[in-house]
């Protein structure tokens, strides 16, 4: 624990330092170290929430940085690309604590997952200080286990289907883990009544009379996965299903980080095609039919999702459907 042993390396210093200058005690004392006081390391999702640091630092000077990833910069300041990352200057309480309420149309408060925060000091606070920038600590925003995404999704959320498909290896990226993806594509499969069945390595998306489910280098950028029904005199000979292999995939079961595509999400629109519904709901209805998916966003049940930007598509990819007559 090193911001511990730092923290406690630093007090013993001061105090060494503060016996012989007591008698001159003409400067100001530096600032001591930020105490977090709030909140605990989980919170359920939508529950109240406060981040309380105690800290004699003047008012407007102590921020709160609130980070989707524990990346952090040289100083041990959290960073990230823009967008991944929030501050918030925090507001003296009579009490000597300096707390941010988050409001609860935050996306702290509706989107669960890990996020990671610390607190620090700016302006002449941070240059008075030993330690102006507080360690990082981590904050897990729950979903209630029944709540998690789980269950049949018809006839709620469209057609059961009938049909079965293989596993394939053909172009399986390296960042999947080969076991978490049969796992994903079985309860996928079996909330929609399909089947997945056991691997094979022919390519995704190609006729070749096998039913499969894997990933393509074939499937356009904007698309993250494409199913396909191969038809011959009006009947479905094939269905394929192809992700598009050039993706920042999670493969959960957490949830996605902000710059990440679920593949649980993904799988479950996909084989909604394949049980047979081939129609699409606007982004952010609450369906796994849904016609598009930005990264950090999932649908995994009616009480186990989270949307970012209802009010434009320009972030989301779309998630496709063909049919391809043959013979
Ligand atoms: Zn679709």
């Amino acid at each position: 624990m090193p911001p511990v042993m730092r923290r406690a390396f630093a007090c013993l210093l001061l105090a060494l330092l503060a016996t012989p200058a007591a008698a001159e005690a003409q400067a100001p004392a530096p600032l001591p170290p930020l105490a977090y006081a709030a909140p605990t390391a989980s919170v359920a999702r939508g529950a109240p929430l406060t981040f309380a640091v105690r800290t004699p630092a003047p008012a407007g000077s102590v921020v709160v940085r609130v980070s989707g990833a524990d990346d952090v910069d040289l100083n041990g300041l959290l960073t990230g690309p823009e967008g991944t990352w929030v501050d918030e200057t925090v507001t003296p309480t009579p009490d000597g604590l300096q707390i941010w309420t988050v409001p609860v149309t935050s996306v702290l408060r509706q989107r669960p997952g890990h996020y990671f925060w610390q607190a620090y000091l700016n302006g002449d606070a941070a240059t008075g200080a030993e330690e102006p920038i507080g360690p990082v600590q981590e904050l897990t925003v729950t979903v209630p286990l029944a709540d998690r995404g789980h269950g049949k999704l018809f006839p709620r959320h469209g057609r059961r289907g009938g049909a079965s498909f293989y596993l394939t290896s053909a172009g399986f990226p390296p960042t999947v883990d080969g076991l978490r993806f049969q796992k994903l594509a079985k309860k996928a499969a079996s909330r929609w009544g399909l089947k997945a069945l056991r691997w094979t390595d022919v390519e995704a998306g190609v006729q070749d009379g096998f039913s499969v489910a894997g990933f393509s280098a074939s499937v356009p950028r904007g698309v993250l996965g494409v199913q396909t029904d191969f038809v011959k005199r009006g009947r479905v000979i094939e269905r394929d299903l192809a992700l598009r292999v050039e993706e920042n995939w999670s493969a959960g079961p957490d949830y996605p980080g902000l710059d990440q595509i679920d593949l649980e999400s993904v799988l479950l629109h996909e084989l909604g095609h394949m049980a047979g519904n081939k129609r699409h709901r606007r982004h952010c209805a609450n369906s796994p039919m849904i016609e598009s998916l930005g990264a950090g966003e999932w649908w995994r049940g009616a009480r186990d999702h989270w949307f970012g930007e209802c009010t434009s598509r320009a972030r989301a990819m779309t998630l496709a459907h063909r049919i391809v007559r043959v013979g």
